[in-house]
């Protein structure tokens, strides 16, 4: 497994978040992580990501107990990326300074490689001609691409995505989607936090009902979303559809 949640438990307060989660994700799948507003999706997803502590259970990364706390995180960071729902690109910085920043200030890369990285990128996702762009010259669409992109820069093992597509204008989820559709094709391992089922349902190997915390029901997008077992799993999709 290259993701192993095992015993996740996550608490604010007296609030439990995650409540002894399990999740394994195998090298080069897409996993979809849907569950109604605060059942834990983004709280896992920083947790996978080392910005927020856990209070019990590990995380492995590639084998790896990256929760061990004589873990380097920035080492765990470099190999996970993760974008979320608003992009957070730097306004005043142009599209290949945004891209480039991590790479060179906290990667070690020099700024010539990270600069040719950069630009093998914004090519590969047709963004090339906005490289000397600020981002309000771009659209939401194309922000949430650079955004992806600079998390793809550091050629992370893991890509993490908390709603990329909902701060969109409904025109522009489609080039969202198809870049993460290309990043399928390619073999990158993705757990993809979404209110969208279509969404889900067209990119996902498998589909997570997070519940108060817990993984409540598993499978195929088909099964999960199309007959679910579980009566909770049924209620929530009533709502959302
Ligand atoms: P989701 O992404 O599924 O909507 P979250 O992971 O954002 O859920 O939130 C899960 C629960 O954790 C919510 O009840 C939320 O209020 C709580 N929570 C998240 N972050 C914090 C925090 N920093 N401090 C206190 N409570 C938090
Ligand atoms: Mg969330």
């Amino acid at each position: 497994m290259l993701l192993s949640c095992t015993d996740v438990r996550k608490t604010f307060g007296d609030h439990v978040v995650l409540d002894n989660l399990g999740l394994e994700v195998a090298e080069h799948e897409v996993v979809a992580l849907i569950g109604a507003s605060g059942s834990g999706k983004s709280t896992l997803l920083r947790c996978v990501n080392l910005l927020t502590g856990i209070d019990d259970g590990t995380i492995h990364l590639d084998g790896e107990e990256i929760t061990d706390p004589k873990v380097n995180p920035d080492l765990v960071r470099q190999k996970i990326g993760l974008v979320f729902q608003s992009y957070n690109l730097f306004p005043h910085m142009t599209v290949l300074d945004n891209i480039t920043l991590a790479p060179t200030r906290v990667h070690g890369k020099s700024a010539t490689e990270a600069r040719e990285l950069a630009m093998q990128w914004l090519d590969r996702v047709g963004l090339a001609d906005k490289a000397k762009a600020f981002p309000d010259g771009l659209s939401g669409g194309q922000q949430q691409r650079v955004a992806i992109v600079r998390a793809l820069v550091n050629s992370p093992r893991l890509l993490l995505l908390d709603e990329v597509t909902s701060a969109l204008d409904p025109e522009l989820v489609g080039e969202v989607l198809s870049m993460i559709r290309d990043l399928k094709a390619e073999g990158m391992t993705m757990v993809l936090a979404t209110h969208e089922m279509g969404f889900a349902k067209r990119v996902a190997d498998r589909v997570v009902f997070l519940d108060a915390g817990r993984v409540l029901e598993q499978g195929p997008p088909a099964q999960v979303l199309g007959d679910p077992v579980e009566p909770r799993t049924r209620q929530f999709l009533a709502r959302i559809i």
